[in-house]
């Protein structure tokens, strides 16, 4: 089943490295798209597309305007789609994640992160609130943390399609392989 990002609050200039990266690590760890909320800002969806037509795979970045709540009331009207929201607060993930796999087997996830203050209504909206730790930390590594368990480390292995750029890895340089231009 596939997984959207969505990452409320965003505000230009000072936010915008940070949902950058919610992007890149939404699409690194095996996300399908991205939707942000908050101010419109075209240079994070440049960036990640541009990314995107490098190093490849069809993950896509949109703009969701100002209305969150239409966006988690649309997609959990989509059958069987649930709404996990992360945060502090939450319950921990260790202790739900054997049964948000099994969900997942028959239900698209909208996993939702907030910014600077996130609204409560969001709380009686998900369909799971869930917590990566009870410890305040980061939108970025909530989701990378969260993206991994799902995944069970499978998404480390992932190839990407239509590559122009690739990384050979290796223990001692940096080998990178470009695709010939046709
Ligand atoms: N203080 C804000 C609030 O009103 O809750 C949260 C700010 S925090 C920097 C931004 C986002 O990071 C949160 O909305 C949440 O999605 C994520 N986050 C931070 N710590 C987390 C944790 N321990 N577990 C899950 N998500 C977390």
């Amino acid at each position: 089943m596939k997984v959207e990002v969505l990452r409320l609050g965003h505000r230009i200039i000072r936010d915008q490295r940070v949902t950058t990266h919610v992007g890149l690590v939404a699409r690194a760890f095996g996300a399908n798209s991205m939707i942000f909320c908050g101010q419109r800002d075209e240079g994070v969806i440049e960036t990640i597309n541009k990314l995107v037509g490098l190093w490849g795979g069809g993950f896509e970045a949109r703009y969701g305007g100002k209305n969150w709540k239409k966006i988690i009331r649309d997609w959990k009207e989509k059958k069987g789609a649930k709404v996990i929201h992360l945060t502090m607060y939450g319950e921990p993930l260790f202790e739900v994640v054997n049964s948000l796999r099994r969900v997942f087997n028959e239900s698209d996830f909208l996993v939702v992160m907030g910014g600077e203050k996130v609204p409560k209504r969001l709380y009686k909206m998900a369909d799971f609130n869930v917590s990566i730790t009870n410890q305040p930390h980061s939108e970025i590594a909530a989701l990378a943390v969260f993206l991994d368990h799902l995944f069970q480390g499978e998404e480390l292995k992932k190839e990407f399609e239509n590559v122009k750029i690739k990384v050979i890895p290796s223990s001692d340089k940096k080998l990178i392989k470009k695709k010939e231009k046709t």
